[in-house]
């Protein structure tokens, strides 16, 4: 893989005074500008957020999904205890934006989150995390504590997951049945 790394720049937020860096990864679906953000101060076994794009959710408050609040809660965790967020622009499970409001307009008839992707033409995820070896690869980290609710992340890492932080924030009476699905379908520990 040919990727590019930024400069190292100082990044200040509502959450706190971050580092942050931007990964440039050729993919097949276009290239690719991941972010990484993180504190100064960095453990060697740091605590690191795995976060997917989702621009509905993230820049503009959406509660059909728990996006937005699992980020910010990562954001805050990471400033009160050292960490790392990787953020991955792979929008809507990586079907990308478009597709992403296609699949929600489906969900407006009826179907779930899975059934959407599926029935656009896309697997129910399509996200993959190659780039996520090379970051911890670039920053020497062998060892982390995964913040996620998503077991199957834990596997398919390079890097040994010596513990799990679980984010349990952003249900909201509008997401009940997408966090329902995200449970039943895509094993996720809620
Ligand atoms: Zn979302």
């Amino acid at each position: 893989m040919n990727i590019e790394v930024s400069q190292l720049a100082k990044l200040p937020t509502t959450h706190g005074d971050f580092l942050i860096q931007s990964f440039k990864e050729p993919h097949p679906k276009g290239l690719k500008e991941h972010l990484v953000i993180f504190t100064k101060d960095l453990e060697d076994i740091p605590t690191v957020r795995i976060h997917s794009e989702c621009l509905t959710g993230d820049a503009i408050g959406s509660i059909k999904c728990d996006c937005q609040a699992q980020l910010n809660y990562a954001l805050d965790f990471i400033d009160d205890n050292s960490g790392m967020v990787i953020y991955l622009r792979q929008e809507g499970r990586d079907i990308g934006l478009f597709n992403k409001i296609n699949a929600y307009a489906l969900q407006d008839k009826g179907f779930d989150t899975c059934e959407a992707n599926l029935k656009l033409g896309f697997k129910d995820d399509e996200r993959t995390y190659e780039i996520v070896d090379f970051i911890f690869d670039y920053y020497k980290i062998d060892k982390i504590k995964l913040m996620t609710n998503n077991p199957a992340k834990l596997g398919g890492l390079k890097v040994d997951v010596i513990d799990r932080v679980e984010v349990k924030v952003g249900k909201t009476p509008q997401n009940s049945e997408y966090l329902r699905v995200k449970k039943d379908k895509m094993d996720h520990l809620l």
